[in-house]
């Protein structure tokens, strides 16, 4: 479970997160939504060690995060995805999984790992559905199957949560559609958080949405519930 109480990111006076409580229970597929500037990355970057708070907690698991490293908060199972590809694109999609996986592990270790593909490879291939691609150059993905190499590449490091940004952004629709099925999937035994803005998307899979605005948590709720609110419509719908 993560839990994060009363957080407060200050930047140069200026009040990115005022006060953020948000508390996602294990195996929770939650979307993140606010318009731009609202703190939803800021959000990311406290949980992963990137931003230190200037008060407040964020525990996981039984840990505090805050004061750890972001290598640290890695080890303690927490990944994310940056809108900034981290494929190498001369790699196969198989050696960019394993190396993914190597992240977690000891230098040494390398030298035993090239007995066969981890378990944790085998999996993350078979859930991302890039199989029959394993031995393709990751150059020739096309760009919904990076996406989910990228999500792949985190599922082989064995978080246990997930922070992913605009997962489905520049997806056909059917690339959008297997997308949600994966998050849904993936949920089944992790913590997922999702930052998104397709209200479309988050129509058809999204369970619970919390909305961010101007560094504080607006509503929570259903996408039904949220998206009927008045605040979250002048503020985020714009209407
Ligand atoms: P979102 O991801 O919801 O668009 P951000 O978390 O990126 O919002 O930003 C929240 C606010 O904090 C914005 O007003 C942004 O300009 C400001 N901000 C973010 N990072 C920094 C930084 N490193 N220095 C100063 N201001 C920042």
């Amino acid at each position: 479970m993560l839990e994060l109480r009363d957080v407060q990111v200050v930047f140069d006076g200026f009040r990115a997160l005022d006060g953020v409580d948000l508390t996602v229970p294990e195996g929770e597929l939650r979307f993140l939504i606010g318009p731009n500037g609202a703190g939803k990355t800021t959000l990311i970057d406290v949980i992963t060690g990137l931003t230190r708070p200037a008060s407040g907690s964020v525990r996981f698991g039984g840990d505090d995060l805050v004061g750890r490293k972001e290598h640290q908060i890695v080890r303690l199972g927490v990944g994310r995805t940056f809108q900034t590809s981290v494929v190498f694109e001369e790699l196969t999609v198989l050696e960019n999984l394993d190396l993914a996986a190597s992240f977690r592990k000891p230098l040494w270790s390398l030298t035993r790992r090239r007995k066969g593909v981890s378990e944790a490879v085998e999996e993350a291939l078979a859930r991302t559905g890039l199989e029959e691609l394993a031995g393709s150059s990751a150059g020739v993905l096309s760009h919904g199957q990076r996406q989910w190499l990228e999500i792949g590449m985190l599922l082989a490091q064995r978080p246990r949560l997930l922070l992913l940004d605009e997962p489905v952004a520049g997806m056909s629709k059917d690339e959008r559609e297997r997308t949600g099925e994966l998050l849904t999937q993936i949920a089944d035994d992790h913590t997922v958080i999702v930052v998104e803005h397709d209200m479309d998307f988050l129509r058809r899979h999204a369970s619970k949405v919390t909305v961010l605005h101007e560094g504080k948590v607006l509503v929570e709720g259903s996408v039904e519930q949220v998206s009927a609110d008045p605040r979250v419509q002048e503020v985020y719908l714009g209407r």
